[in-house]
C-alpha cells in the first residue's frame, strides 16, 4: 500500500511532484532529501539573480511544506550519506528529482587552463551555491566570451554586463557583486556553432540585452537572414521571427557604450589558448579573441553519487515515461535532460505522478515505514539532517542581512550554512 514516498532533491520538479501526489493522495506524507541546508534547486542557484519574478513559485512550494504532509531532510547525501538501497527499504516508493549538476565537457585544448568555467560553476558562484562559493573566477582582463547561445549563455553575460546598481533588486551574492564590480570588460563575446536560428534563446531574454545600461549589443547584419527558412512549425516561427527581429534591431544600433557585447553566429571554438591562464579563444576558420575568461554554457548532464542509477550516455537516468523499475521513478531534468522552463515541469511532474499512482492503485503489500525508522538509522550513523526549522532560521538570516531593495543576502560558505543546524 503506498503511503511513504521519499523525493530525492528540492528543486522545482521534486517539488511539483510532491504537489501532484499530494492533490490526489493528500494522506500521503512525503518526505524531500536535498544534499544541501537549502531548499528549491534551480530556483535558488539556477534561476538569475534579477530574474526575482521567476522564484516566486517558491511560495507556492512554502505553502505545501507548510501543509504538515511534507518533510524537507536537508543536508543528507542520497546515495553517499543514505544509500538509495536504504532509502527503498523504508518508503513504498522513491522519485529521483536530482537535476543536471554536471557541465557537458567543451572536449577543447585548454579546456582546464584556469579562467575558464562551466557554467554549473560560474552561475553557482554568483548565486551562492556552497559548492562554488570560493571559485574566485579571473575576470581581469577586458575581454570575456560566453560559449553557447541558450538562456544560460544570456545569463551571464546579463550579469557581467549589468551595473551594481542594475543589480541592486536582485540577490546576486555580494562576493560576486564586488568581483564583477571590479572587472574592466570592454568586450563580452556569446559565441554560437550555428546562425541566429538555431541559437536556443528566447526573446524575452534576449530583449533584455538590449536594455543594459552600459552594454551595447554589436550584431553583424550580414549574419542575419532577412526571412525564416521553411519548415518551422508555428510556435517556433514566431519566436524566431521575434529573435530576428530583436537582432535585427540590434544590428542597427549605432550607439556607444562602455561595453561592446558581439554575438558571434557560425563560430564554433577551436581551442582555449594560454599556457598559465586563460589568454584567448581560438575560433575554427576565424579569429583568436583577445579574452582572459571562457564560460561554457553549452548544457548539462545528470551525475548521481553513491549507489543511484548513473547516467547514460545522453546525460540522463534512463527511464520509461518516468519509471525507472517499479516504486523508483525519476522526474525533471535528470529524467528528460536540461531543457524548458520551470512550469514544463509543473505538468510533466504531474504525469510521473499520475503513473506512479496508477501503479500501486491494486497495491496490497503492507505500507513501509518511513521516516520514523529512518530519522533513527541517520542519527546512528552521525549524519545531521537540516530541516523545515533550520531553513526557515537561514531564510530570516538572509532577510535580516539584506541590503536596501535586495530580497536577501545568500549564505553561501559551508560553514555558514551549517551555524543553523539546532
Ligand atoms: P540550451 O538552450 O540547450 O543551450 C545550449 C547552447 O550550447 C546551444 O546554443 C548549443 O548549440 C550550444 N552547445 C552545445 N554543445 C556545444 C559545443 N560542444 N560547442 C559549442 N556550443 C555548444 O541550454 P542552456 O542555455 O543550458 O539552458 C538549459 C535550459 O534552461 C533551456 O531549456 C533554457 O531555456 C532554460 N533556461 C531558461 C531561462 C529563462 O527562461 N529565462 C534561463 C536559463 C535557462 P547547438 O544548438 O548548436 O547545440
Amino acid at each position: 500500500m503506498l503511503h511513504h514516498i521519499a523525493i530525492v532533491g528540492s528543486g522545482p520538479s521534486g517539488l511539483f511532484c510532491a504537489d501532484a501526489l499530494l492533490r490526489q493522495r493528500p494522506d500521503l506524507k512525503i518526505d524531500v532529501f536535498d544534499r544541501l541546508p537549502t531548499p528549491y534547486g534551480l530556483v535558488r542557484f539556477g534561476v538569475a539573480p534579477d530574474h526575482q519574478g521567476t522564484k516566486a513559485v517558491t511560495r507556492q512550494f512554502d505553502r505545501l511544506f507548510a501543509g504538515g504532509a511534507l518533510r524537507f531532510l536537508g543536508h543528507v547525501q542520497v546515495g553517499r550519506d543514505l544509500p538509495l538501497a536504504n532509502l527503498r527499504q523504508h518508503y513504498d516508493a522513491v522519485v529521483l528529482a536530482l537535476g543536471a549538476h554536471a557541465d557537458r565537457p567543451l572536449g577543447l585544448p585548454g579546456e582546464d587552463l584556469p579562467g575558464r568555467y562551466g557554467s554549473m560553476a560560474f552561475v553557482g558562484w554568483y548565486n551562492g551555491h556552497p559548492d562554488f562559493r570560493d571559485l574566485d573566477p579571473l575576470l581581469d582582463r577586458p575581454g570575456a566570451a560566453v560559449i553557447g547561445m541558450g538562456n544560460v549563455a544570456i545569463d551571464i553575460v546579463r550579469v557581467l554586463g549589468k551595473t551594481r546598481a542594475e543589480m541592486a533588486t536582485s540577490d546576486l551574492t555580494a562576493h560576486a557583486a564586488d568581483k564583477i564590480a571590479a572587472a574592466n570588460f570592454t568586450d563580452l563575446y556569446i559565441l554560437g556553432r550555428r546562425g541566429p536560428i538555431e541559437a536556443s534563446f528566447t526573446s524575452a531574454e534576449l530583449a533584455e540585452l538590449g536594455k543594459m545600461e552600459r552594454v551595447r549589443p554589436v550584431v553583424k547584419k550580414s549574419d542575419l537572414p532577412e526571412a525564416l527558412p521553411a519548415g518551422l512549425d508555428a510556435i517556433e516561427a514566431r519566436v524566431k521571427e521575434k529573435n530576428l527581429s530583436i537582432l535585427h534591431e540590434f544590428a542597427d544600433r549605432t550607439d556607444e557604450k562602455p561595453i561592446r557585447l558581439h554575438f558571434l553566429f557560425n563560430a564554433t571554438p577551436d581551442a582555449i589558448v594560454g599556457s598559465e591562464r586563460v589568454e584567448g579563444l581560438k575560433i575554427k576558420n576565424g579569429p583568436t579573441l583577445e579574452v582572459g575568461t571562457v564560460i561554457s554554457a553549452i548544457g548539462y548532464r545528470t551525475a548521481a553519487d553513491g549507489d543511484l542509477p548513473q547516467s547514460d550516455a545522453r546525460g540522463v537516468i534512463a527511464n520509461q515515461e518516468g519509471r525507472i523499475e517499479p516504486g523508483l521513478y525519476v522526474v525533471g531534468w535528470a529524467k528528460r535532460g536540461p531543457s524548458g522552463t520551470i512550469p514544463t515541469n509543473r505538468a510533466e511532474a504531474k504525469t510521473v505522478a499520475d503513473l506512479l499512482l496508477a501503479d500501486y492503485a491494486n497495491d496490497a503489500a503492507p505500507a513501509k515505514q518511513g521516516s520514523a525508522a529512518l530519522d533513527a538509522w541517520l542519527s546512528s550513523r552521525g549524519v545531521h539532517v537540516m530541516d523545515w526549522a533550520c531553513w526557515k532560521r537561514i531564510e530570516a538570516a538572509e532577510i535580516a542581512a539584506a541590503l536596501p531593495g535586495s530580497p536577501r543576502a545568500k549564505l553561501a560558505a559551508w560553514e555558514d550554512l551549517r551555524k543553523h543546524r539546532q
